[in-house]
């Protein structure tokens, strides 16, 4: 499995970096894991080609992990003259938010020829894919119906959190896990309500029993605060800081 780090940014916009965005190349499937704002531009940054991409899937809808959605979709439709299926999974609300992206953009997205095939799953839920990989999602704790995601593939998993708070399902989800890219958003000494912090992602780290955890979303002052420090504090695996570009093996 290879794992590419589009964005990493948190909501608040930074010169240099992007937001919420992964791509994930698992058995015979490339997956992209939100789509944040430079989304589109980061795959091109990141030697990620359009055309492989077979599937986003969505942990929540709001902007920072969705609005580069559309302009993917746009350069997958005009440029790329896409014809094969994109499928766009998501949790509960995936099937109005995207007939409210074509009120916004045009009925293009939806069209009855149009690629791009929402498919809206209600978790604690699970799929497999020709060519190997299982996904499964399970709910967490930060919008009504946010979602995190395990890919499982060639005895190795990947577990993406989306924001959350911990809960319970959560380190159900990353049990075991070889990679757990987690929400780390704001410092430990100002817990954000919906998230997580450095230290909290250790605990669900030690919790799950994961090998590895990196820590994403943060916000500036998060990061300048040695998150994997806080980390370290409660766990004792081995503790990445995501970066846009970084790229994973597993
Ligand atoms: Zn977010």
């Amino acid at each position: 499995m290879r794992i590419t780090i589009v964005g990493c940014a948190s909501f608040l916009p930074e010169p240099n970096r992007r937001q919420s965005s992964l791509a994930v190349k698992a058995g015979d499937m490339l997956f992209l894991i939100d789509a944040g704002d430079g989304t589109a531009g980061g795959l091109v940054s990141c030697g990620v080609q359009r055309r492989d991409l077979d599937a986003a899937l969505l942990t929540h809808f709001h902007p920072d992990h969705t609005a580069g959605l559309v302009p993917l979709l746009l350069a997958m439709r005009v440029r790329d003259k896409r014809q094969r299926p994109f499928y766009i999974m998501g949790s509960q609300g995936l099937n109005k938010f995207m007939l409210g992206l074509s009120d916004a953009f045009g009925d293009w997205i939806n069209a009855p020829d149009s690629p791009f095939k929402p498919i809206q799953i209600k978790p604690p839920s699970s799929k497999t894919w020709t060519g190997d990989p299982l996904l499964t999602c399970k709910s967490t704790s930060h919008s009504e119906f946010s979602i995190g995601w395990r890919i499982e593939s060639e005895s190795k998993a990947l577990v993406v959190t989306g924001d959350t708070e911990l809960c319970g399902s959560l380190i159900d989800l990353a049990a075991n896990a070889d990679v757990l890219i987690c929400d780390s958003t704001a410092p430990d000494e100002k817990p954000l309500p919906g998230h997580l912090t450095p230290r909290l992602a250790g605990e669900l780290a030690t919790k799950a029993n994961v090998k590895i955890l990196v820590l994403t979303h943060l916000d500036p002052e998060t990061r300048a605060a040695d998150p994997i420090g806080r980390a370290q504090q409660v766990f004792s695996g081995n503790v990445i800081l995501a970066e846009d570009g970084m790229t994973l093996e597993i």
